[in-house]
């Protein structure tokens, strides 16, 4: 027996910027997809919410990105985002359609509105999520015995790194719904849009609360970006603590191949590269097509921002590394006796051509 029959559906918050949807959305309309096709016994759907100014436009693609639905309030308090209407906004929705699981990106909206969303309607909520399931057959040990949660919850298992990254938990929100999570972008694929899939595209006016907005947007500044993007980079040459002596070959590396260098919180700490390029648990989730790690041990708080990378080539002097475990192709040496030897590679092939 369900023990919330009223509750379904997997929904996404597509949170946006000027009408554009933001990446993040997408990602996790590709995840809950994917968690929905495998358990088709729920007859669940991917929801996508939309809030914002003229947006409805942009339902269909989120449709074809893999929501069955798309549920948009299109209204003017909603132009900028604001804790207040947003909040105002998602909660009921959620009050009106009872989603059985709402993602989030753990952006800086993201990160903003879930928690206060959560709060209001006392919903559970798992910050930081790096892996999602839907959880069948699962048994609760708990004080009182162990609680069996049947399969028709949709119990959602979130996984999240937690002691600084040392140990992965996974957290589980039984006895509230919606079930919420935030996950940062980059995290989970982003499936190829299918411009010819179809699906339902729903109003909602809500009630405000309150008319009167508590903070006035009076012009929005576009941040002044400062050197690189690196999670939009198709290449990186990470750079750890054992490239300090040679950042010049890190960078010819990197320049050669038309890439960008990335760095270990280390090398950042160290002063040697700057904070914008750390990659990691407290740095940006990347996932180019290659990662070079040079110099870089493979701590779990590093390795959580780069995995996901296509192919990963490793070189350090210590066979040992952790690094190794996650590479396609591991150089053992030092930096400075194996980039040399790579680059004339490089540069021999790019000659020959
Ligand atoms: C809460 C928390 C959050 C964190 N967040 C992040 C994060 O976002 N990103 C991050 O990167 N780290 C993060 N860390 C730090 C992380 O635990 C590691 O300390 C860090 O990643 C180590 O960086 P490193 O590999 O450059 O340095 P080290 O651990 O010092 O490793 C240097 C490596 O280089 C090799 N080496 C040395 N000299 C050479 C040489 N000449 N040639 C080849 N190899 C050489 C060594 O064998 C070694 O494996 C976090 C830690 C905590 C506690």
């Amino acid at each position: 027996m369900a023990t919330f029959p009223d509750y379904k559906d997997i929904y996404v918050f597509v949170e946006q910027k000027n009408s554009q949807p933001a990446e993040v959305g997408y990602e996790l309309i590709s995840k809950a997809r994917e968690l929905v096709d495998g358990s088709p016994e729920l007859g669940y759907k991917v929801v996508g919410v939309l809030l914002g100014e003229n947006v409805k436009e942009k339902a269909k693609d989120v449709i074809a990105h893999g929501a069955d639905k798309v549920i948009v309030i299109d209204d003017p308090k909603l132009k900028d985002y604001s804790t207040q209407f947003y909040t105002d906004a998602l909660t009921q929705l959620i009050e009106e359609f009872k989603p059985s699981s709402l993602l989030t990106g753990a952006t800086v909206l993201g990160r903003d509105l879930a928690p206060r969303v959560a709060a209001r309607i006392n919903a559970g909520l798992t910050a930081d999520a790096t892996a999602i399931e839907i959880g069948k057959d699962v048994k609760l040990n708990s004080r009182n015995g162990v609680r069996e949660i049947p399969n028709e919850d949709a119990l959602l298992l979130v996984t999240r790194p937690t002691f600084g990254g040392n140990l992965f938990g996974t957290i589980v929100c039984p006895d509230t719904r919606p079930q919420m999570a935030t996950i940062r972008p980059k995290v989970f694929d982003l499936a190829k849009p299918d411009p010819n899939r179809t699906g339902e595209v729903v109003e909602f006016a809500p009630k405000w609360t309150e008319e009167t907005p508590l903070v006035v947007v009076e012009g929005i500044l576009p941040k002044e970006v400062a050197g690189v993007d690196i999670t939009k980079c198709e290449i990186l040459v990470g750079a750890g603590r054992g490239a300090e002596g040679a950042l010049d070959l890190v960078e010819e590396l990197a320049s050669l191949l038309g890439g960008e260098v990335a760095a270990t919180r280390a090398a950042v700490e160290d002063g040697f590269i700057a904070k914008e390029r750390q990659v990691g648990q407290t740095g940006k989730t990347v996932r180019p097509s290659l990662y070079i790690a040079c110099g870089i041990s493979g701590a779990v708080q590093h390795v959580a921002g780069m995995e996901k990378s296509d192919y990963i080539i490793a070189i350090n002097r210590d066979p040992e590394a952790e690094i190794f475990k996650i590479a396609n192709q591991g150089y053992v040496g030092t930096v400075e006796s194996v980039l040399p030897a790579l680059i004339a590679e490089i540069k021999n092939i790019k000659a020959s051509r």
